[in-house]
């Protein structure tokens, strides 16, 4: 845990979120600026900055962190089947596109167009 941590903090419950998931390790909420019809993220409990400090003993959470992310997409509403689908997203540092010093991933999904900001060129 990081005292001065956004993510940090809405994972202690400290500042309100849209959570839509939570366990022993993760959290998950709706962005607060979606970028998409639905725009969610996950968030490790356990402060890590970026995938620029991960190690090889973070491979299960992260493994655990994808396999969250069809279930997530599903159960909020994204389209089913390969007619529909979602984005993953892991911006990693200020060339990244990284903005929360926190190690996330983005869920983006629903119908198009993705008419705003952040939907990553694609
Ligand atoms: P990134 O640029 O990958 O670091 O993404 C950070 C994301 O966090 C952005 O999409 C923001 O809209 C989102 N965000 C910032 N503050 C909050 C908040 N309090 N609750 C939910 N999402 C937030
Ligand atoms: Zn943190």
């Amino acid at each position: 845990m990081s005292d001065n941590c956004l993510f940090c903090k809405i994972a202690r419950g400290e500042i309100p979120a849209k959570k839509v998931y939570e366990d022993d390790e993760f959290i998950a909420f709706h962005d607060i600026n979606p970028a998409a019809p639905l725009h969610l993220l996950v968030v490790p409990k356990h402060h890590i900055t970026s995938l620029l400090d991960v190690q090889p003993e973070d491979e299960q959470w992260l493994g655990r962190m994808m396999t969250l992310a069809p279930k997530l997409a599903q159960e909020n509403g994204c389209t089913p089947g390969y007619e529909g689908g979602f984005r993953t997203v892991v911006n990693t540092g200020k060339e990244g596109g990284q903005e929360i010093a926190h190690l996330h991933l983005h869920i983006l999904g629903g119908p198009r167009p993705w008419n705003k900001r952040a939907a990553p060129a694609a």
